[in-house]
């Protein structure tokens, strides 16, 4: 359960919640802690402030014989009673002037609560008398918050017990513990969501390759939502209509090829039987039947050149020999190699002499000229015109092979460059065309980095252009 990638996200959501809740706690926690304590001083200093004024003024009425030093400690007695903390007077040199600790309690004291003894434990110094104080001090297992106010003669501390200021953890944790536990249960409920949110297109897209593996092709899945997860919901269906759309492909060739071989397979196997069974019986059926056969050969012979030459291009296993290339010669060639079918059709070279050199391997445009110039050579009728140009076109080089003949059809013009497609199937396969003569040309040009165009007109003809590199010395 946990190999899963739901749990991991959940998990790796949780731990990191858990972790940044631990660590907001603590710092709360301090934060808290330490305002608590700052509130509590601020308290006790006001308390202390008050304490002074008060001394000031009780002394002033001692001095002024208006009470007695016995009426102000009780005084003050009542007020420490009051407040819950030790008032402790120092006299201007330093000394204890009255304690309400052991006021009333201890018969040693001269009456003012004064032990005999070292009071500096909750004063600083003799300097830090006419000061404003406030310090933590421990005595024995205890400790207590000194806050001293200086007075006219001397100076008044205000002794606190120090758990009384500072808050412990036992009063601040548990209400902490409260919200980081309701945190991290929302934490949870949202991290879960999100994994599964994750997980759950991530789920639809395995189970549609899984169907895909088994040769469902129409799987697409509908994955919803944004980012990293629509885009591989988009790329998941971009490549299960590549691949249906090759798996057709492929059934469509392995049709289209049986076809194309069956039919020259029953005439030669229909010929062959009849020169062993006997029915031809003369020297002139034998002949005909042997040449039959050596034509459908031609034919078969044809057709697998043109596949060979096809998968070797679009796998890459023909060398790509680039070379700087005159497109002016090359025309010259291929015209003259076709020369014997021209049978009344015209055909001319009108690429400029001072056409720059092309960047391309040369077997290869001959036989991309080849291919054009003998459809041409087809579907132009005698007395019709083909010319054969070239131009500069953005930087490359573009040749055109234009012809008077038949013109395409705009429903066949879209088609032409699929294998095997013929627009008048019966006549072209007695023509020994096999409809791979221009998805050649196409892959061959691609190859080059170029483009290939048509522009036909029915019953005025056609213009294929293509492009292929200029050569540049730099290249
Ligand atoms: P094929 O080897 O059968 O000629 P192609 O791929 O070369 O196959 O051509 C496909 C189809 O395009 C041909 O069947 C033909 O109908 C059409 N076609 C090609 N070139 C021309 C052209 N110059 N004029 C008219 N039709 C053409």
């Amino acid at each position: 359960m946990l190999a899963s990638f739901r749990s991991r996200v959940a998990l790796t959501n949780l731990a990191i919640t858990l972790i940044a809740l631990l660590v907001l706690t603590f710092v709360f926690t301090q934060l808290l802690r330490q305002h608590s304590i700052d509130v509590a001083q601020n308290g006790v200093s006001k308390s202390a402030s008050q304490l002074a004024r008060d001394v000031n003024r009780e002394q002033s009425r001692v001095r002024n014989k208006d009470i007695n030093a016995q009426g102000m400690y009780n005084y003050f007695w009542h007020d420490s009673k009051l407040l819950g903390n030790r008032v402790i007077f120092y006299s201007g040199n330093g000394l204890c002037g009255f304690d309400s600790k052991y006021y009333r309690r201890v018969a040693t004291t001269q009456g003012n609560g004064c032990l005999a003894g070292n009071y500096s434990q909750w004063r600083l110094s003799p300097i830090s008398l006419h000061r404003s104080l406030s310090r933590f001090v421990r005595s024995g297992s205890r400790t207590f918050l000194v806050t001293q106010r200086p007075t006219r003669e001397g100076a008044v501390a205000l002794v606190t017990d120090a758990s009384s200021v500072i808050p412990t953890w036992s009063t601040i944790a548990p209400v902490f513990l409260v919200a980081s536990l309701a945190a991290a249960i929302v934490f949870v409920l949202i991290a879960v969501y999100f994994a599964y949110a994750v997980s759950r297109p991530l789920g639809r897209v395995t189970a549609a390759a899984v169907a895909m593996s088994r040769g469902d092709y129409s799987q697409r899945v509908n994955v919803s939502g944004s980012g990293e997860i629509e885009e591989l919901g988009r790329s998941f269906n971009h490549m299960a209509t590549q691949v249906a759309a090759s798996h057709q492909l492929l059934k469509d060739f392995v049709a289209n090829v049986s076809h194309d071989l069956r039919t020259p397979l029953t005439i030669i196997s229909g010929y062959a039987d009849s020169l062993l069974d006997g029915t031809a019986r003369n020297e002139s059926e034998w002949r005909e039947g042997a040449a039959v056969i050596a034509g459908e050969a031609v034919r078969m012979q044809h057709l697998v050149d043109n596949l060979l030459q096809l998968t070797r291009l679009e796998s890459g296993l023909r060398k790509f020999d680039q070379k700087p290339v005159s497109v002016r010669s090359l025309v010259e060639s291929t015209i003259r190699r076709t020369a014997g079918t021209a049978d009344g059709r015209i055909v001319t070279n009108v690429v400029p002499e001072n056409m720059p050199l092309a960047w391309a391997d040369e077997e290869l445009v001959e036989r991309v000229l080849m291919n054009l110039l003998s459809n041409a050579l087809e579907y132009t009728p005698p007395g019709g015109t083909i010319e054969i140009g070239a131009r500069l076109h953005a930087g490359w080089i573009q040749v055109s092979v234009s012809d008077t003949g038949s013109g395409i059809r705009l429903e066949d013009q879209a088609r032409i460059f699929e294998r095997f497609y013929r627009v008048d199937k019966g006549r072209s396969r007695e023509s020994g065309h096999s409809g791979l003569g221009l998805p050649i040309v196409k892959e061959i040009i691609e190859a080059h980095g170029g483009a290939l165009d048509l522009e036909s007109t029915p019953g005025r003809g056609s213009t294929f252009r293509f492009t292929i590199p200029r050569f540049s010395p730099q290249t």
